[in-house]
């Protein structure tokens, strides 16, 4: 795999492709991101269980050139997402997709998202490296065993995991899809959030960060990884993933040209929730 995903990358940039490629190279925990720029590096890339960073967080910084990503399922969907959202142009960008196996931690395990991973086929890509895979096709079983709990234990759960957070922000860095020029947090006119630890302003800081990412989520798991908390976040985003694709029949990252539900409207929308 690593052989191919370097000859692919090499005749990218052979063919005029490519002038900069956004791969994995060898860390010294786990695969790191590497930025290419030339032929002769490509041999620095490589492919494994620990490259689990969403590389399409990267991507944006080089808006204008023509840029080259090697992509497991849940990159390539991120990828679509942004050019859905008018972040990049499909032309700027060359995926060199990876059927992915499914990435672990330094134990071993498999990671929440991996283990109900629909799409480990990028559903979009240039070129593909290896034979397609199959998804998982039950979903969200972890959402379904939150939802079971009554309300005070939600609430219990909710309130216990966000009390962790030290508002670091780790999370958002490592998201493809937080690319606001001002993040609503950072906001002081209006400030939309008192600054400090209380357990309120941190509720509000993981309802309002999950909502918005509510169709734009490709599920790739690497905010809630980030935490050097360890504060579990993806009960939330996977929730609303799941509400999305229930309530309007979309999945993220699949289609460049569809734009997320809370980014458009219909006047078919049955509009149930209103009483
Ligand atoms: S979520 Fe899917 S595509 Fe993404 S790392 Fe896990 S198995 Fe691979
Ligand atoms: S919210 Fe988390 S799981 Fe969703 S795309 Fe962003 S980093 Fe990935
Ligand atoms: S990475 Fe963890 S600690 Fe930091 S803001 Fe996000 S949830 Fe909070």
């Amino acid at each position: 795999m690593i052989e191919r995903i370097r000859e692919e990358a090499r005749k990218a940039f052979e063919e005029g492709k490519i002038e900069i490629l956004i791969g994995f190279g060898r860390g010294t925990l786990r695969a790191t991101p590497i930025f290419i720029e030339k032929k002769e590096d490509v041999d620095k890339l490589i492919w494994d269980d620990t490259c689990w960073i969403n590389l399409a967080t990267y991507l944006r910084r080089f808006r204008g050139k023509k840029t080259g990503i090697v992509a497991k399922g849940c990159d390539a969907r991120s990828v679509v997402a942004l050019i859905a959202e008018k972040q990049l142009k499909r032309e700027d960008v060359y995926i060199i997709g990876v059927p992915c196996q499914g990435m672990k931690n330094e134990k071993g395990e498999e990671f929440l998202s991996c283990r109900y991973c629909e799409y480990p086929t990028p559903p979009v890509y240039d070129v593909l490296v290896g034979e397609k895979r199959e998804g998982k096709k039950e979903n969200y079983p972890d959402v379904s065993e939150f939802e079971s709990m009554p309300p005070e234990k939600r609430w219990e759960f909710f309130s216990e995991e966000a009390k962790k957070c030290i508002r670091c922000y780790a999370c958002r860095e490592a998201c493809p899809m937080c690319y606001c020029e001002e993040c609503f947090v950072d906001s002081l006119d209006p400030r939309w959030l008192e600054p400090g630890l209380s357990l309120s302003s941190l509720q509000f800081w993981h309802l309002v960060r999950a909502y918005h990412q509510a169709g734009r989520c490709s599920d790739c798991g690497a905010c809630e990884r980030a935490c050097p908390m360890d504060v579990k976040i993806l009960y939330l985003t996977r929730k609303l993933n799941k509400e999305v694709r229930e309530l309007f029949g979309f999945v993220t990252g699949l289609d460049p040209e569809a734009l997320p539900p809370l980014g458009t409207y219909s006047t078919e929308d049955k509009e149930e929730f209103i009483l």
